[in-house]
Order: C-alpha cells, then structure tokens, then sequence
C-alpha cells in the first residue's frame, strides 16, 4: 500500500519540529481538486468519497503513514535578515510518491499554531485561502511552475483579523517547500554539517542529473554540490522569473523565506496580476518602496541568489575569500543570463522563435524594437495581455479596420516595423481580414504567417486571473450564507482559467482588463 514517506525529516532533527494539528470537527469541504489528486497518484477511495477528502484537508488523514510537523527556515524580509520564521501556519503531512517517483509535499496552511507562530493565530482567513487556491491552479494552467492546492476546508472557527472572519485551511502540494531561508537557517545558526546534508538532499531531491554529476567529481563532494545546486536554482529561478514576466504576474512579497529551491511559484500573499503595463506596477500594501514592483522582479531574484550564495560558502571553501571567488561569478552571471532568456521569451511573444529571428544580422534590431513596443504600451497604459491579443490577431488578419488604426496609434512606427520583420504590412493585414469576412477561401499566401501567430497563441494567454475577477468571486462565497452557494463563481472563472490559451470570443467577460478596479487595487499578506 502507498504511504507518505518522510525523507527531509529524517534528514536531521534540526530541519523540523513534532507539532499536533488541532481538531476540526466542524470542518466543512469547500473545493477539492480531484485532477490533481490523480496527477499525484492518491488512493483512489479518497478521490472518490468527500468525507475522505475533508478529513485528509483538516489533518484528520487516513491516508497511511500521515504525520505533522513544521520546518524550520529564516529569511530576509523587505531586504532586513528577520532570524528564525519557520511553518508559523503550516503543517506537513508528509510527502507523498507520485506514479513517476517523484515526491511531493502535503502541506495544510490554516491548521493551527506551531512552535514557529510567534505571535500569529496559526489560522488562515477563508479569503486568502480560495485566493491562494484560484492563483496556483490558474498558474500552473498559464504553464508557469507553481505550488499546487489540492483543496480547501473551512475549519468552522472564527479568526480575528480586520474583524471576525471565518477559518480555513489550504492544501499545498509542492515539489518541496525547502526555500533559500531554510539555507539562510543553518548558515546563521552555523550549523555547517546540516547545512551539508541540506544541499545534497536539496541537489538529489530536486536536480538529480546534478547531483549524479557531484558524485563523479573528486575532490571535495560538499564544495562540489553546493556550486551545483547554485547555479541550478539560478537557472530555475531564471525560467520562474521568464515566466512571471511573460504573463504579468507580481509575486509581492519575493522575501527569500518565499523563494522556492525547486523554482517553483509558492506562498501566495499579496500576489496579482498586472492589468495596464506599467512597469512600476505594486499592490501590495505592505510593499511601500516598491521593493517588488513588477518590473523589479528579476532584481529582488538575483538578490535573492546572493543570499542563498552567502549561505553556501562555508561548504564551498573554509576560505572566505576562495568560496567568493568560486561563488561570485555565479552572482554576477545573473543579469547576463537572465537577459537571454527574457529576451527570447518577449521575441516569442511577438512571434519570432528567438531573439535574432526576423533579420539575419541584428539582434539588437529586434530588442529595441521590443523594447519601444513596450514602452509604448507603458505610454498608453495598455493592458499588457489585451495588447498582445490585438498583435496576434493582427498578424493572424482577425483584426477590423478600427482595432488596425488603434494598434498604429499606440504603436506609431514600431507596429509598422514589426509587421516588416513578419514580411507584413498594415494593408495586407487589413486585405486578409476583409477576405475573411467575406468567407474566401484563404489562398496560400493566407499561411504564411500561421508559424509565427501559433507561437504568439503559445506564449501570449488571453485568458488571465485577472485581479477583479478573483476578488469578485472570493467576495461572492463571502457573502454567501452557506459557503458552498458561493463557489459558483470560483468553479466558473477556474474553469475558464484552465485553458487560458484557448481563443476567446471578444464578448467573453473574462477578457476584459478592469483597468478601474485595478487602479485603486490593494492586496494584503492576507495573515
Ligand atoms: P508569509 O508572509 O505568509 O510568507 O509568512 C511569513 C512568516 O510569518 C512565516 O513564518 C509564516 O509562517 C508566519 N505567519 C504568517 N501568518 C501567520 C499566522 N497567522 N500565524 C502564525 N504565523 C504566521
Ligand atoms: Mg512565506
């Protein structure tokens, strides 16, 4: 029979500590999310009788060899080493195989004080409990790696926050939830021999080729695997961040307590999504300085890079000196990276497969036109995913005669340029449009676009979790007087935010960018 298992447990007695999860005979079973549940392998009695998947999200498990526990971790908060932190809310229940033979986490967020509380309640208010579940099973269908949530109970106890409030708890499934803080930890407390283990377990668990790779080298195995999971995570980190960037997603609160070893999108806060481009876009209302506005983003990870690198010297050299020059050019190869492969990323989002596509001698051409293609959308305040659907239909000849002379508005020369690149024009866009209306059959010359609009479709969504839409449906289960009424909303959006990508009549609700809610849009940490 299929059991959790307990590997990072029984790593060291350091990485975590024994907690109880309270009792929650009131609990009720709010979403549950039974592909995921298959995806992962669980027993299929559970995915079948809702009674099971109550008690599995309350800590009541029957699943085998469940346990509790909280880990232990610290981290930079805002840029200010804040010492200890660790589960103050969370609970592992263990980590379970899936049918590939990878692991992932259980975690139930909500359940209850753990030694790591300090001052917090342990509880999670039901708001930010379906916010958390919308944003990271509508992340993951947008192709961005994320922390899943396999569902959410109400605990049927009040919690106090702005006012009373009712309780729940989520059910996250990560590839693990060891984050740069869990490193910062055992390097502060200088306890170099767990922080050893750390990063073999964290190099096998999550970069096994990596770690295959250590164990072939001679020489000093700890320095080894430590550079390795470096400059792995830097690569993950690097892809994450492509990601955020591609759809116009804002973490809010990249704390290096919230940034994830494996590269994964976790602990959604004040998280939302950009609307209008606007580079210096914030909403969370704890991020004052705009330490994590939107296009800050791959700076707060680089920095954060150069946290975990801080971490990992003791193992790299006993030298200080020998480990940062082993260590820095690592760090310092960042912003070179990362600007390949943001880049890449953008061209596909105009429809060239890389960044020197389109000309045969200039890749720089490319960029600064990306680069005034963008600023004209921040100029005009254009919503950045509306404004990629108008290109795409553009290019594909679905845009009318008015949208056309809106696009050469905002865009001026660069949409011009652009289509040049494409071997298009403005006129030959609005010939194929108008031959479309008339149902002619497309003609040859019809297809030679279809490469480049298939890869905008692939890398451009139309459909977002936009920020109005998810408070809309959170407010309406709010305001519900039996919960379960009020989830309508949330099942509706979520399956429409499953296959964001899928072409949207113009009419769809859903498309549109809510630039007024957006400009007085707050979020909060949501404790
Ligand atoms: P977060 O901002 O959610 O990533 O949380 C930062 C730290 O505060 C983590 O150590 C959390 O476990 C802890 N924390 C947040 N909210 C609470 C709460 N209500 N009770 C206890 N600990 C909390
Ligand atoms: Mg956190």
């Amino acid at each position: 029979m299929k059991q959790f298992i307990h590997s990072y447990r029984e790593l060291d007695q350091a990485v975590f500590e024994n907690c109880a999860i309270a009792d929650w005979p009131e609990a009720k079973l709010l979403l549950w999310n039974n592909k995921l549940a298959q995806e992962i392998d669980l027993p299929e009695a559970l995915r079948q009788q809702p009674k099971l998947q109550c008690d599995l999200l309350s800590g009541q498990t029957s699943l085998a060899n469940s346990s509790s526990y909280a880990l232990v971790y610290a981290g930079h908060q805002f840029g200010q080493f804040a010492g200890r932190l660790g589960d103050g809310r969370a609970h592992m229940l263990g980590e379970w195989p899936t049918s590939t033979g990878s692991l992932v986490d259980l975690q139930l967020k909500g359940s209850g004080p753990t030694p790591f509380s300090r001052g917090g309640d342990g509880f999670c208010a039901l708001g930010p409990a379906l916010r958390e579940y919308l944003m990271s099973e509508a992340l993951h269908a947008l192709g961005v790696p994320s922390a899943r949530s396999l569902g959410v109970v109400s605990t049927g106890a009040t919690v106090e926050r702005d006012g009373p409030t009712g309780g729940a708890i989520v059910c996250r499934v990560a590839q693990s939830h060891l984050r740069v803080g869990t490193f910062q930890w055992f390097a502060a407390t200088e306890q170099h021999p767990v922080l050893a283990k750390l990063t073999h377990y964290a190099l096998k668990r999550h970069y096994p080729e990596q770690a295959a790779g250590v164990k072939q080298q001679a020489g000093n195995s700890d320095s080894a695997a430590a550079l390795a999971l470096l400059d792995a995570v830097i690569d993950k980190q690097i892809q994450l961040l492509c990601h955020w960037m591609r759809i116009g997603f804002i973490h809010g609160v990249m704390n290096t307590d919230n940034c994830s070893i494996a590269g994964e999108t976790i602990d959604f806060g004040p998280c939302a999504m950009l609307g209008s481009f606007n580079p210096s876009a914030v909403y969370s209302s704890i991020d004052r300085q705009g330490r994590y506005a939107f296009a800050q983003q791959p700076a707060m990870m680089n920095w954060n890079m150069a946290r975990l690198a801080e971490s990992l010297l003791p193992l790299i050299d006993t030298n200080v000196e020998a480990a940062l020059d082993l260590a820095r050019p690592l760090i310092e190869g960042i912003p070179a990276r990362f600007d390949s492969a943001y880049y890449t990323m953008l061209a596909n989002k105009f429809g060239f497969s890389d960044i020197s596509a389109g000309q045969q001698n200039n890749p720089a051409e490319l960029r600064s036109l990306i680069d005034t293609m963008l600023a004209a959308m921040a100029k005009h305040e254009l919503d950045y995913t509306l404004s990629f659907r108008q290109l795409t239909k553009l290019l594909a000849g679905e845009l009318d005669p008015k949208a056309q002379d809106q696009l050469e508005h905002y865009f001026s020369d660069s949409l011009h340029d652009w289509l040049g690149l494409h071997g298009s024009n403005l006129q030959e866009c609005g010939e194929r449009q108008l031959a479309r209306q008339q149902g002619s059959e497309p003609g040859k010359e019809e297809h030679k676009h279809d490469s480049a609009v298939a890869l905008m479709r692939a890398n451009n969504p139309e459909l977002i979790p936009r920020n109005y839409f998810v408070e809309q449906a959170i407010e309406q289960t709010l305001n519900q007087t039996t919960k379960t009424q009020g989830l309508n909303l949330i099942q509706d959006y979520l399956s429409a935010w499953q296959r964001p990508y899928d072409k949207q009549a113009d009419q769809c609700e859903l498309l549109q960018s809510k630039a007024d809610f957006d400009q007085h849009y707050r979020t909060f940490c949501g404790t």
